[in-house]
């Protein structure tokens, strides 16, 4: 029989830590300790951590996963962008990738081992669901790799932004995803700005319809076509939340003012890029309250899909634009590594590649 998950210690939002401890009879502040040495020194070994009482060290030992998720494998892209297959505690691995670009450095982590949703463009689709992943264990893609570029880039090294666009459709494990937004924008911890948290959905009507009670991160959908049949060929779940429920769900999710949703899509040449589909999402889309990023299609292995000209590319971003729309072309960034959108799958496609 497989033995269960320990649960991880970073899968506590702060307040359910503080609870946690004064369950036990432990003092409360010892969880604004431990956030202050995990997630803003970065000291990972409880051992280190000097001014938390040993009963508290204690009790935690013997109940989390106190472990940072094994960095097992890195490479670098030519562009600078660096793909990292972590361990998990009981031998999983996933893939989480940091982006520079500008003065931002982006990590792009995963919410789960696999994904259930199966696009038909996406190689990680193509793997099926193994198992969601733990709050403690998305937090830990963080933790790890800031401690790895700490210890092997520069010490001053620091993650500025989140997407939540790896391995694995995030709202598919939504009690685990926001916790683990919590963790991340706890300012006695982490701290990020909401506005420098990025979550993308494939279009999961019921939880988008939950996310009132999720920390108001950035949204992005991936829409990826503007008619239901088009849509439905690249995503089976347009079978079951066709493009009516999906943008009657996204109506309820809340907007603070001067904020947009993102709408991904993936141009795939002669599939979504033709005249009809730009008259479709100017249909759709109003400008004020959304942006387009167009994701030229990433080819990977045995993928059936081409992507477009260059020049097609900006004559679809165009049209849009001239009717106002905001809408960018996001470069793609390492794909020689298979590190791109889309491109991310299991260890060992990422371990023949550079063994
Ligand atoms: N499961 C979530 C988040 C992860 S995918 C989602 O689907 O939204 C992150 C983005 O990469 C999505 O917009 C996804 O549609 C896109 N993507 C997947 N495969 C791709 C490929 N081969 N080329 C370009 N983008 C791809
Ligand atoms: Fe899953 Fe997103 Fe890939 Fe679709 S695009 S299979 S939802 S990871």
């Amino acid at each position: 029989m497989k033995k269960p998950l320990r649960p991880h210690l970073y899968s506590l939002p702060l307040e359910e830590l503080r609870d946690w401890l004064a369950e036990r009879g432990l003092a409360r502040f010892g969880a604004d300790q431990i956030y202050n040495w995990l997630y803003k020194n970065w000291i990972t070994d409880p051992l280190l951590w000097g001014n938390v009482a040993k009963k508290t060290k204690e009790a935690l030992l013997a109940e989390f996963d106190l472990e940072v998720p094994k960095i097992v494998w890195q490479g670098l892209s030519q562009d600078g962008t660096r793909k990292f297959l972590v361990r998990m505690q009981d031998g999983k691995t996933i893939e989480t990738v940091a982006i520079a670009a500008d003065d931002r450095l982006t990590l792009c982590i995963s919410s789960q081992v696999g994904c259930a949703i199966g696009c038909t463009f996406c190689h990680t689709g193509t793997m099926g669901l193994t198992r969601n992943l733990q709050a403690g264990e998305i937090v830990g893609q963080f933790v790890a790799v800031t401690k790895w570029l700490k210890e092997n880039v520069d010490v001053n090294a620091r993650l500025s932004n989140i997407v939540y666009m790896g391995q694995g459709e995030p709202l598919h494990n939504y009690e685990e995803v926001k916790k683990s937004a919590l963790i991340f924008l706890e300012e006695k911890g982490i701290g990020l700005s909401q506005r420098k948290v990025t979550l993308s959905t494939s279009g999961l009507v019921p939880q988008i319809k939950k996310l009132w009670d999720f920390p108001p991160v950035n949204i992005a959908i991936s829409l990826h076509a503007a008619h239901n049949d088009v849509r439905s060929e690249l995503m089976p779940i347009n079978k079951a939340f066709d493009l009516e429920r999906l943008f009657d769900a996204i109506r309820t999710i809340p907007l603070k003012a001067r904020r947009r949703i993102t709408y991904e899509y993936i141009l795939i040449a002669g599939l979504n890029d033709r005249q009809e589909d730009i008259d479709g999402l100017l249909k759709l889309l109003e400008v004020e309250t959304s942006k387009v990023n167009i994701i030229p299609f990433n080819e990977y292995p045995e993928s059936k899909f081409k992507r477009p000209s260059d020049t097609h590319i900006r004559w679809f971003q165009k049209q849009l634009l001239d009717q106002g729309h905001t809408c960018t072309v996001r470069i793609t960034k390492g794909d020689d590594i298979l590190a791109a959108c889309g491109q991310l799958k299991s260890k060992e496609d990422s371990l023949n590649l550079w063994s």
